[in-house]
């Protein structure tokens, strides 16, 4: 990351309590904050429904270099790509807290716009930042928990079961495309690099299918289609079968790799929803299309036994295997 300069002070130089003091009252309130951030916990209003709460990172190194994301974007994304976990499961995201790390060189002025971001995003989607904690760390990382109302029907990974078609939403592979453009020090196509900073949002389609019944097993593509897939399987104690062709990628993507969907099947941060559908729900999926908010793709079939195959342009089934993200194998994010 950029370095601290003498126009604009580092996080040491302004210090911890005088950052957060500045910070603190400008974070929305809302109806159901009852004791918002300052204190050693929050205080949410006692909600006799069931709960999601999920916890996410991101960290500089890890998934992104220096240069790769604007500080405002560290901070959205961050917020984003736990809001995909929230979607994944129908819920609806309401509190959060935040953990941020933080180096003693980095500019005030940026880990401001790293806050903003996360703000902004937590704001959109009806979520507010109740509390948080801010500590020295080696690389920045921002860690968010996250706190969602649940639906009332539960959808896991283990719902899945032969002869149930597998839908995707959105496009794959455009992250991918920027992180391995960025990786080689090559400009990415736009497209690809908006999508690398900012997430889609798939809350209303996770909500709606959950709400409606209409899938039996849900995941966010975080860490590669075919992991992810893989993910699903595992948990359902069943098999897939993925056409190759039938792999929704965007306009930026076929300018890019034509019809190599390796990238869109493997490259992780899609952030997009992957679900098994019952086939008798089938009509109803296509039906509400529009309600979603978003593209939805049949892209295969679930299948009795337990290995993930894709069925390639030539009709030859290969082994798809897990060859997604890894954080702790894989050279960068
Ligand atoms: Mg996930």
């Amino acid at each position: 990351m950029p370095s601290g300069t003498r126009a604009t002070p580092s996080i040491a130089q302004v210090g911890e309590f005088a950052f957060l003091s500045r910070l603190l009252p400008s974070l929305p309130h809302t109806p159901g904050t009852l004791i918002g951030p300052g204190q050693d916990c929050a205080v949410i209003r006692g909600l006799t429904r069931e709960l999601l709460l999920t916890v996410d990172a991101l960290v500089d190194g890890v998934h992104y270099r220096p240069g790769w994301l604007a500080p405002r974007h560290i901070g959205r994304k961050s917020f984003l790509v736990n809001v995909s976990d929230i979607a994944a499961m129908g819920g609806r995201p309401r509190f959060c807290v935040v953990s941020l790390g933080v180096p003693r060189a980095y500019p005030a002025r940026q880990l401001a716009a790293v806050e903003r971001g996360i703000v902004a995003a937590a704001s959109s989607c009806g979520t507010a930042v109740v509390g948080g904690n801010l500590t020295r760390a080696q690389a920045l990382f921002v860690s968010i928990a996250l706190l969602a109302d649940a639906p009332r029907r539960r959808v896991t990974r283990q719902g899945a079961r032969p002869g149930d078609r597998i839908y995707v939403t959105g496009t794959l592979g455009d992250a991918a495309l920027a992180v391995r453009a960025l990786s080689a020090r090559r400009q990415p196509p736009s497209g690809a690099r908006r999508r690398f900073a900012e997430p889609p949002l798939r809350l209303r389609a996770g909500q709606y299918l959950v709400e409606a019944g209409i899938v039996s097993a849900m995941i966010d593509v975080s860490d590669g289609l075919l992991q992810d897939l893989g993910h699903v399987c595992t948990q359902s104690r069943v098999g897939a079968r993925v056409d190759a062709s039938r792999i929704p990628v965007s306009a930026t993507y076929r300018r890019a790799l034509d019809a190599d969907v390796a990238l869109a099947l493997s490259g992780g941060e899609d952030y997009e929803l992957l679900c098994t559908v019952p086939e008798r729900n089938v009509p109803k999926l296509e039906r509400s299309a529009a309600t979603l908010g978003c593209p939805i793709t049949c892209i295969g079939e679930v299948v009795r036994g337990h290995s993930v195959r894709v069925r390639n342009a030539d009709g030859r089934l290969r082994r798809g295997g897990a060859t997604g993200y890894d954080h702790f194998r894989s050279p960068q994010g």
